[in-house]
Order: C-alpha cells, then structure tokens, then sequence
C-alpha cells in the first residue's frame, strides 16, 4: 500500500489561472505548471473553513503542489505557496490585468504541452504586475512574448505580401496574415488596418529588447493606445474560433478600461527603431 501510493504521487510548480467551485466543497483549478503545462486538477474540500490549502490555492499564486493520479482529475493533496502576488488581490486594476494575462495564457495553450518558458514569462509577468506603477507595457510585453512562443509571433519588418523592407511611413496591419503590409500592399487588402509609424516603432521595440530596456519607455496616450488596440485585435482574431474567448478578453479589456489608467500625461514619444 505505501509504495503503491507512493507512486501515484507527483509534485508540480504551478500556478493557477483559473478556478471552478464544484460540489458542497471542492474547487476545479486550471493550473499552468512548469514541467507538464496547462493541467485541470481538483483541490477536495478547499472550501471548508479549516481547510489548509485554501490560502496556498488563491488565483495567480505560485505554489509547489504534491498531487495523486486519478481517473478523472488529478487530486492536489499538499499545497505550499511559493507566491501569493499579495497586490493583484489589493489593487482591482491590477487585478485586472492579472486576469486578462491568465486568460490569454489558458485560451493559447493545450493541456499537457510543456511550456517551460511559458510559465517564466507568466511568473515574471506576475512579478511585474505587483511592482510597476505602469501596467500597459508589461502586458504588452507579455502578449508579444506569449505570441512568439505560441508560434504567432506578428512580422513587422518586412511587408507580408511584396517582402519588401517596411519604409518608415503610414504602414499596414493585417490580421489574418499576422504582420505588416506596406504603404503600397495594405491599400488594397481588405481586412486590413492603418498603422501609425510611432506605433509600428514600439511593437518593433517590444518586440525585439528584453524586458530591462522597456522600463523607461514612456508613450503618448494615443500611441499606447494605438499598439494595445493592434494587439488585442490580432489576438481576438486568432481567438475567434473560440467566440467565447473573445468575447470574454472584450469584456475584461472594458472592464480595465471602466475603472481607468493610471493617470499619465502626456510626455513626448521617445524615440525607437
Ligand atoms: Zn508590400
């Protein structure tokens, strides 16, 4: 019996994205961990007053879990947090964010396909969204990188349709291809949208520098605005097979919208290539 049980166990580092009360006192988690990706585990009687796993099971904490194998779902038999994220609980805006990046995380990924560094970027993401007094550009950051590793990383340098180096002018997005078409392509493909040369420079900026070289970036309202606008609607388009997705990323981007920005004047546009 004790070797039996033995093998049935396994731990994980995960995080949890999302969670479902099911039964008198049980919670259905999406978990993203490290070593085996996206899993749906079962955490029994967490909802119970004296249950000791509840504080280590909250949304977005990081906690090392020793779980037994079971036929349906796998049962989460130890919790320990490594993180709990403490303000993504204190501050509803940051609350927000964290939800839309676990959304986008859960709706991109399969269970059970290891993503190591998926689950770094969310962690770090996680991190960033405690600490920055501006959430835009890390989230930015988190949908560009999430792209690159989903395999939907956007083509911003050369034009989709001719190949052509994209000249620093009015350019266009195209959402179905996945990139830029130059001045002279997107004119004429439906289905795409102006983009602004400021704007192409800062997803080209993102996209290309690590994290450290972003901290000091400061845009115009209307320039940020402009890069979230692209991403979300290049990301709602390759949801949109999952029309329940989509429309739940629309009503959190409302929602993060509906409680405000942190105030930011307007600042000149630094400069990027
Ligand atoms: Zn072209």
């Amino acid at each position: 019996m004790g070797r039996e049980r033995q093998e049935r166990l396994y731990r994980v580092d995960a995080i949890v994205l999302k969670r479902k009360e099911i039964g008198e006192a049980d919670r259905l988690l999406t978990c993203f961990t490290r070593d085996q990706g996206k899993m749906t585990l079962i955490a029994k009687g967490i909802r119970k007053p004296a249950s000791r796993k509840a504080g280590h099971l909250e949304l977005f904490t990081h906690s090392r879990c020793l779980v037994a194998r079971a036929r349906t779902w796998d049962i989460i038999t130890q919790a320990e947090a490594v993180n709990v994220y403490l303000p993504l609980r204190e501050d509803l805006i940051r609350t927000s964010y964290a939800y839309y990046c676990a959304e986008l995380l859960d709706r991109l990924t399969e269970e059970q396909d290891e993503q190591q560094e998926m689950f770094d970027l969310f962690l770090e993401t996680m991190e960033r969204l405690c600490q920055a007094a501006e959430l835009r550009i890390p989230t930015r950051y988190y949908e560009l990188r999430l792209l690159d590793l989903a395999g939907f990383r956007p083509e911003l340098f050369n034009c989709l349709a001719c190949g052509e180096e994209i000249q620093p002018t009015t350019n266009y997005f195209h959402y179905a291809g996945g990139g830029i078409l130059c001045e002279r392509c997107g004119v004429e493909v439906v289905g795409s949208r102006r983009v602004s040369l400021p704007a192409l420079k800062i997803l080209r900026y993102i996209q290309t520098r690590p994290y450290s070289a972003l901290k000091a970036l400061q845009l115009r309202e209307n320039v940020h605005a402009e890069v979230e606008d692209i991403l979300y609607h290049y990301m709602t388009y390759m949801l949109e097979q999952n029309l329940k997705s989509a429309r739940f990323l629309r009503l959190l981007r409302e929602q993060i919208r509906g409680m405000g920005e942190p105030a930011d004047a307007e600042r000149p546009a630094i400069g990027a290539t």
